[in-house]
């Protein structure tokens, strides 16, 4: 099995590493990521200027640093490997869970695998003020989450995300009630007014969410799809009208 690894948070970030050194034990692996820190840019594309894919020293692991997002990096991993069989992204360093993932580059990643015909898997741990992750504390995780997630190809698109200290791994429903963005306003040192685009507590989730299920200290594994259509909405409208 071919396993590209990508991530958001850049080709030297230890997350990455240790993401790849389990992918190992499932595969051939190769390492495609931003040559700096690319969170919170989505699933956005670098179409006004020209990227460049550089071999870049990664112990033990043929890697290339590219200068643009994650999204670039899985496509140009993909253009000079046919064919990655999957592509692992993260372990990012902060969760990605309920909407935040519509700002993940973690995530969009493993979605532009999925848009490639490829299959995604994105990892995230949470991270704070008190906080660290202890990537070796997740791997036995890492592990456990590819054994029940790779030998299903039914599931082309996964978003993992761990607890603290995690007890266990279950299946989750995206948490989608609430949304943590917040517009924080400060004043920088000359006294000018600025402005952070932040998070905000949520309150407690739905049973059965990612959001529940890493609060309950398990890792949350929730299918995704591509397919944004409200279904329900659409049935609901006339189906004559052109
Ligand atoms: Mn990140």
């Amino acid at each position: 099995m071919r396993i590209l690894v990508s991530n958001d948070d850049g080709i030297y970030s230890p997350g990455l590493r240790a993401l790849a050194e389990v992918a190992r034990e499932f595969g051939d692996v190769r390492i495609v990521a931003p040559d700096v820190e690319q969170s919170a840019m989505g699933h956005a594309i670098t179409a006004l200027s020209p990227l460049r894919y550089h071999r870049t020293p990664v112990d033990g692991f043929e890697a290339y640093r590219v200068n643009g997002t994650p999204a670039d990096c899985v496509a140009l991993g993909a253009h000079h490997w046919e064919t990655p069989d999957v592509v692992l992204s993260g372990i990012n360093l902060g969760s990605n869970l309920g909407n935040t993932i519509w700002h993940s580059g973690t995530v969009a990643a493993a979605k532009q695998a999925a848009l490639l015909g490829l299959r995604g898997v994105a990892f995230s741990a949470p991270v704070s003020a008190d906080y660290d992750p202890d990537f070796d504390q997740l791997k036995p995780y890492v592990r456990e989450a590819l054994t029940r997630i790779l030998p299903n190809e039914n599931l082309t698109l996964v978003n993992v995300n761990f607890p603290e200290d995690p007890r266990g791994v279950r299946w989750a429903r995206q948490s989608v009630r609430h949304y943590d963005g917040a517009i924080v306003p400060g004043e920088d040192p000359m006294g000018r007014q600025h402005f952070w685009f932040s998070v905000k507590p949520v309150e407690a989730a739905e049973e059965g969410t990612d959001r529940w299920a890493v609060a309950q200290g398990l890792v949350a594994m929730t299918p995704l799809r591509l397919d944004l259509t409200d279904t329900a909405a659409l049935e609901r409208l006339p189906a004559d009208v052109q």
